[in-house]
């Protein structure tokens, strides 16, 4: 991962940025009053337009709270969220984000327990992450507020109980449970902005009294940090042990340099089989007439051999979709086919791709680790990926404000072709000081192969989601 004082970092913005970060180390009460207010709209925006009829179809984001929601919710805020990982790290998290505003104060004034160990379980990102993607999908999270509720609402009540009940003004629910914090943390680490920590001016400083007491909520190791994967960007750290700097560093650099030693296998199975497999699949299951075909043969073979309760339509909506008033109604048949074909196209995908990053490694050193090391390459493709994915909301809810985009396949390509061609440029830039010529030559070829299988796994979406 990136050295703290290694020629990655951009020297010409140094000097500003950092003043920034002592900025905003300086304004902490300009940035919790921003904190608190973002609090205030989310939990109004979060809970009116459940209690509110279901929008006509002539209605807009101006005239209607429930449509004004859905735009901020799924058409700005998700798209957004995700871009700006890839360019201000976990800005977001630290600055912005309700729940882990609402779980650090939560936990100030709570019960102050350890962290469990069964909290500390790698797998939590991965697993969160898969969950509520796929139920994300069965209640139609993006289309209706009540659903919105549910799993925002959820995710916030129990992001405050975990604060209360865990650590002590700390982000317990933040560093371990929250469903997208292994996606931010990976997209964070091709960012060009991070907190630098300077060993030998720490060194140096070795003995002083601190320059100012920190709280790091979500309990990053400041002196060995590395990288902005875990740091939210709070900058309380900012100007201690005059060692810390907000600063700029070449993009790409920290993945370029990982050995297999620092990657992680949750991470890799994270980007690979969920930011990539998983999210395909639920972008995507809606789009596809295969999907369609499939469900009428099954459903055709059903009404003749049975069961027949598979094609019933009375599951609550918090399980499955349920809005007759709006023709949207989910059967069972419906809820194990999206199910299905998720999590079918996250093996088939994503083995895939996991296939050529393991031959991708074969002429380079220790495997698995390079593997895993390997996939890291891969951020800029999911990460755009996942807003290409997210911003199909963006256009439908655009679309009923009578703007079309015309050239919308046509930029959905290039956002792809670029998130493709950053990742073949890491890939080659991790690879060629570790292999050479022949070995080379196949291990980049192996991993354009899984790149290329990538893209045309976009292919439905990008032609047919309108
Ligand atoms: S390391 Fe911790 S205290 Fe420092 S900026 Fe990151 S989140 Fe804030």
């Amino acid at each position: 991962m990136s050295s703290s004082s290694s020629g990655g970092e951009l020297a010409p913005s140094r000097t500003s940025l950092a003043a920034l970060g002592e900025w905003m180390r300086t304004h902490r009460r300009a940035l919790q009053g921003v904190q608190w207010c973002v609090v205030a709209a989310y939990a109004v925006l979060v809970v009116a337009p459940a209690f509110l009829p279901l929008p006509p179809g002539d209605a807009h984001g101006y005239d209607n709270l429930v449509v004004a929601a859905q735009w901020l919710f799924w058409g700005l805020w998700w798209p957004l969220v995700i871009a700006s990982m890839l360019v201000l790290g976990r800005t977001w998290c630290g600055v912005f984000c309700p729940e882990g505003t609402l779980t650090e104060a939560a936990s100030r004034h709570g019960l102050g327990r350890g962290v469990p160990r069964w909290m500390r379980w790698g797998g939590w990102p991965f697993v969160a992450f898969a969950l509520t993607t796929v139920f994300g999908q069965l209640v139609s999270v993006y289309q209706y507020a009540t659903a919105t509720l549910l799993v925002l609402g959820g995710s916030t009540l129990a992001a405050i109980a975990v604060g209360f009940v865990y650590g002590k003004g700390k982000r317990v629910w933040c560093r371990h449970l929250c469903p997208v914090n292994g996606v931010f943390a990976v997209l964070a680490r091709v960012s060009p902005l991070h907190f630098r920590v300077d060993p030998d001016a720490w060194l140096a400083s070795a003995g002083r009294v601190r320059t100012h007491p920190v709280n790091c909520a979500p309990m990053v190791r400041i002196r060995r940090m590395t990288g902005p994967a875990e740091c939210h960007m709070c900058a309380r750290c900012s100007g201690l042990q005059g060692a810390v700097v907000l600063a700029g560093r070449s993009p790409g650099h920290e993945i370029a340099r990982i050995e297999p030693g620092e990657a992680q296998a949750w991470d890799a199975a994270l980007i690979v089989f969920g930011m990539i497999g998983l999210a395909i699949g639920a972008f995507e299951w809606s789009a596809t007439p295969w999907f369609a075909r499939l469900r009428t043969m099954l459903a055709d073979r059903i009404l003749d051999h049975g069961p027949a309760w598979l094609l019933a339509d009375d599951a609550p909506w918090w399980l499955l979709t349920h809005y007759p008033d709006a023709h949207d109604v989910f059967t069972w048949l419906d809820g194990a086919l999206i199910v299905g074909w998720i999590a079918g196209t996250a093996l088939i995908l994503g083995g895939f791709v996991a296939l050529c990053l393991a031959l991708a490694s074969l002429p380079v050193r220790g495997m698995p680790g390079r593997a895993y090391a390997l996939s890291y390459s891969l951020t800029p493709l999911a990460g755009i990926g996942l807003f290409v994915g997210l911003s199909a909301l963006t256009v439908g809810l655009a679309k009923g404000e009578g703007v079309q985009l015309h050239a919308l396949p046509a930029l959905r390509c290039a956002l792809l072709a670029a998130g493709a061609a950053w990742s073949l440029w890491l890939a080659y830039a991790h690879l060629k000081g570790r292999a050479r010529g022949a070995r080379l030559a196949f291990a980049f070829l192996a991993f354009s192969s899984g790149v290329a299988g990538v893209l045309v796994a976009w292919y439905p979406f990008v032609f047919h989601i309108r």
